[in-house]
């Protein structure tokens, strides 16, 4: 059974400045919204909005029913939405002109967002393992 973990913004603030700069994104300025609720699937646990242009961006984090681990995980996933900017514009318009292809829109989403996971894995193995050195 997992822990029920209630999200507090102290923490949040932390990690998400961490990865912020550990990103090269300290350039950015990252909000992040605390939802009871995220629309779209029950599984969604997070979302961004960014504006590339202004290397602006909100984050929007379900509230509730988060493990530790889960909310550092969504937000790496966010962060590195904002380093893929073009690329998700890129799906967005697949999306858009997709009439007959929404097939093949689709694969292309659903594979930047098994990459975009992986890379997330990746980073927050580094981290512990990092930490694991520094502490002997
Ligand atoms: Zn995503």
């Amino acid at each position: 059974m997992s822990e029920m973990y209630s999200a507090n913004e102290a923490s949040i603030g932390y990690v998400m400045g961490m990865w912020q700069s550990n990103l090269g994104l300290d350039d950015w300025q990252i909000e992040f919204s605390l939802q009871d609720d995220l629309e779209g699937e029950n599984e969604t646990l997070g979302f961004c909005s960014a504006v590339p242009n202004s290397k602006t961006a909100i984050i929007f984090l379900k509230k509730e029913n988060q493990g530790k681990e889960t909310l550092e995980d969504v937000i790496l996933h966010e962060l590195i939405h904002l380093m893929m900017g073009e690329y998700d514009q890129a799906v967005d318009i697949a999306f858009e002109h997709s009439n007959t292809h929404i097939g093949m829109a689709k694969m292309v989403y659903d594979s930047g967002e098994r990459t975009i996971q992986s890379i997330a894995q990746a980073f927050l193995r580094l981290r512990k393992t990092m930490e694991k050195a520094k502490n002997g």
